[in-house]
C-alpha cells in the first residue's frame, strides 16, 4: 500500500498534532475542518510546536518550513478525494462521526483506509457506516501527539489483517510504537485509566484525602509524572465523564459508575484546566 498523501479531518488538539507528525514524517497532508479560523489556529499551533523541535535540535529550520509547506488546509471535504489514507480526529460525538464516515466513504477512493482517532466510540460501528468495513480501523494517538510514543491500533470486528498491517507500518514510519488492541469500550488505555481517575475522585468526595494528597501518593509512591486529579483536570472533566458513561453503558458493570462529585463538577461548568477550575484552580 503506497501512502503519500494523508487526509486529517478535524484540526483541533489532536488533528493538529496528527497533521504535524505526518508532515514531519514526509507525507503530504490535507487538513480539513469546518471553518477557516480553526485551520489557521491549527497551523499556528503546528508552527509553534515545530519551532520547539528546532530549538531542541530535533529538526532543522528547513525541516520545519518543508513540513509546514506539506500541509494544505481545506474546508471542502471533496479535496480528500486524492488522499491515499484518511484519519478522522473530529469532535467526539457519534452523530458528527457518523456524518463524516458516510461522507468519507463517498468522497474517497474505495480502496483507501479510513481511520479514526476516537477515544471511545466503537470502531466496529463506524466501520458499519461504510461500504468498506474491512478498511476501517482505530488509530488512537495520545496528547501531545508529537511527543507521545504510543498509537493504540484498534481492530474493529471486520478490520482486515491487511488494513491492520498497513496502519501498524504507518505508525512505525511516524516513529511511534503501535500496540494492537481489539475493539471494546475504552479500548485498553481508557478502560484502565478512567476508572483509576474516577476512583481518585471518590476518595476526594468521601473525604479520604485532599486532591493534593491523592496526587502526591501517585507521584511519589507510584512514580506517575502527574497525579490522577491533575491529569483529570488536564484531560477535561467533561471528557472524563463522557468516557465513564461509555464504559458504564458498554460494559454494564456497576464498577464503572461515574463518581457523583465528577457529575456535579461538570454540571457546575468546572471542567478542569480549560475552564479555569476543576480539582484545582488555574
Ligand atoms: P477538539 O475539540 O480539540 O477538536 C475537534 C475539531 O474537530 C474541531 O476543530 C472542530 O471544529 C472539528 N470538527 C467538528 N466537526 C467537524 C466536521 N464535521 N468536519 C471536520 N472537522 C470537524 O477535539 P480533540 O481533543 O482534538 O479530539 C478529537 C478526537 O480525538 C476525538 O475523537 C477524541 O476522542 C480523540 N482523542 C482526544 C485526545 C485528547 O487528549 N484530546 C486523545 C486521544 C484521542
Amino acid at each position: 500500500m503506497n501512502i503519500q498523501r494523508v487526509g486529517v479531518v478535524g484540526a483541533g488538539t489532536m488533528g493538529n498534532g496528527i497533521a504535524h507528525v505526518f508532515a514531519r514524517g514526509g507525507f503530504d497532508v490535507v487538513l480539513c475542518d469546518v471553518e477557516q479560523r480553526f485551520l489557521e489556529r491549527a497551523l499556528g499551533t503546528i508552527g509553534k510546536n515545530l519551532d520547539r523541535e528546532v530549538a531542541k535540535s530535533k529538526i532543522t529550520a528547513e525541516d520545519k518550513s518543508s513540513a509546514l509547506a506539506r500541509i494544505r488546509p481545506v474546508t471542502d471535504r471533496g479535496q480528500l478525494a486524492e488522499c491515499d489514507f484518511v484519519i478522522e480526529a473530529a469532535t467526539e460525538r457519534f452523530e458528527i462521526k457518523t456524518e463524516i464516515f458516510r461522507d468519507l466513504d463517498r468522497v474517497t477512493r474505495p480502496e483507501i483506509i479510513l481511520a479514526s482517532n476516537t477515544s471511545s466510540i466503537s470502531i466496529t460501528k463506524l466501520a458499519a457506516l461504510t461500504k468498506r468495513p474491512e478498511k476501517v480501523i482505530g488509530m488512537h494517538f495520545f496528547n501531545p501527539v508529537p511527543v507521545m510514543k504510543l498509537v493504540e491500533v484498534i481492530r474493529g470486528l471486520a478490520t482486515s489483517q491487511e488494513t491492520f498491517a498497513a496502519v501498524r507500518d504507518l505508525s512505525v514510519k511516524l516513529e511511534k510504537t503501535p500496540v494492537e488492541v481489539n475493539d471494546a469500550p475504552g479500548f485498553v488505555s481508557n478502560r484502565v485509566l478512567m476508572p483509576l481517575l474516577n476512583e481518585a475522585m471518590y476518595t476526594v468526595m468521601e473525604g479520604v484525602a485532599t486532591a493534593e494528597a491523592v496526587d502526591e501518593v501517585f507521584k511519589l509512591g507510584m512514580n506517575h509524572p502527574m497525579g490522577p486529579l491533575t491529569l483529570a483536570d488536564f484531560i477535561g472533566l467533561d471528557v472524563c465523564l463522557d468516557i465513564m458513561r461509555v464504559l458504564q453503558n458498554g460494559l454494564g458493570d456497576p464498577k464503572y459508575r461515574p463518581c457523583p462529585l465528577l457529575i456535579k463538577m461538570v454540571d457546575a461548568g468546572w471542567l478542569g484546566r480549560k475552564s479555569g477550575r476543576g480539582f484545582y484552580t488555574y
